[in-house]
């Protein structure tokens, strides 16, 4: 089952993937976290993908629709997998209902996470992400440890380069420019569950739950 977590920086898309992943069964694919690994492991495709990520814009569609054509090409993609964070252009969506429909596979689930911006501003700039398992935290609803480090490995945690402000308005403006447009060509194609994704961690996951009546 191809299933796509869908909504604007800082809905929860991450915070709510593992658990919808874990209980449909599903790898979680996320496109930010596959350039962050590039990033940390200074590949050339992480070098690529920093230029774009520090400035909160896209990296480009075919350096992006490439990585996700590998990662399905893995053994544990066969079944489905759960997107977050991709497509986020019509020409990756595009791209992505090519692929899996040149297999005879298309996507079952659309989850539309919605918030507003006062609160997408507060969860980004308050986020803070461990360097080494990409853990994240927020300083007032789930901080890191005591001394400041990550809860499940123990390693520093960071406020990354794009979740500062001034970046966070840029996402924003590439959110709106480019990926919204998908929602409606999605609209057209797959159903579409729109999740108010306002509230506790707990009760976001119950209402995406409900909405796929898992
Ligand atoms: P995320 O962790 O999903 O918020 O992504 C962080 C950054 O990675 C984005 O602001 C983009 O620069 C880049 N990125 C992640 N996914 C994509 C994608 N599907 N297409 C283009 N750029 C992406």
């Amino acid at each position: 089952m191809f299933v796509l977590l869908f909504g604007p920086p800082g809905s929860g898309k991450g915070t709510q993937a593992s658990a919808l992943a874990e209980r449909l069964a599903i790898p979680h694919v996320a496109t930010g976290d596959i350039f962050r690994k590039h990033l940390r492991e200074g590949t050339a495709l992480g070098k690529l993908a920093r230029s774009y990520m520090d400035r909160g814009q896209l990296v480009p569609d075919l350096v992006t629709c490439d990585l996700v054509a590998s990662r399905l090409g893995e053994a544990d993609a066969a079944g489905g997998v759960l997107f977050d964070g991709f497509p986020r252009s019509v020409p990756q969506l595009y791209w992505l209902l090519g692929h899996l429909g040149a297999t005879g596979r298309g996507l079952a689930h659309v989850v539309n996470l919605q918030v507003n911006e006062e609160l997408i501003l507060a969860r980004i700039t308050g986020r803070r992400t461990c360097t080494n398992c990409g853990a994240t935290f927020h300083v007032d609803s789930a901080p890191p440890d005591s001394s400041g480090n990550c809860r499940r490995c123990g390693s520093p945690v960071v406020q990354r380069k794009d979740d500062t402000e001034a970046v966070v308005q840029d996402r924003l403006v590439a959110y709106a420019a480019q990926t919204f447009p998908c929602l409606e060509q999605l609209t057209e194609r797959v159903p579409v569950h729109n999740v108010d994704g306002v509230g506790s961690i707990d009760s976001v996951r119950e209402r995406i739950f409900a909405a796929l009546a898992l």
